[in-house]
């Protein structure tokens, strides 16, 4: 043990930024800059405000509010699959 630790590496927690290559994936754009609005308590995010955290089978994104989870990543049969329910409004960036 050297007691060193990884810096931001404890919670598994990210910023929306780390799902960049994600949205190309599944979306075919980067959506990052998207404004997100709360299925719960309808606050609006900017997508690469809002929490990340990859322990789950994929990323899963909360809000930073109320912790709901607002986009579950998943993936089937090698394609990446994506649960927006938690999600009021997605709006992109720019239209
Ligand atoms: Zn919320």
């Amino acid at each position: 043990m050297t007691g060193s630790t990884p810096a931001g590496h404890e919670s598994g927690a990210l910023d929306g930024n780390a799902l960049a290559g994600l949205f190309v994936d599944v979306f075919g754009l980067d959506l990052t800059a998207a404004a997100a609005t709360c299925g719960t308590c309808t606050s609006t995010f900017r997508v690469a405000e809002l929490a990340v955290f990859t322990r789950a089978p994929g990323p899963v994104v909360r809000c930073p509010r109320c912790d709901s989870p607002l986009m579950v990543f998943l993936e089937r049969r090698g394609i990446a699959c994506v649960d927006l329910s938690g999600l009021a409004l997605l709006e992109p960036a720019g239209t």
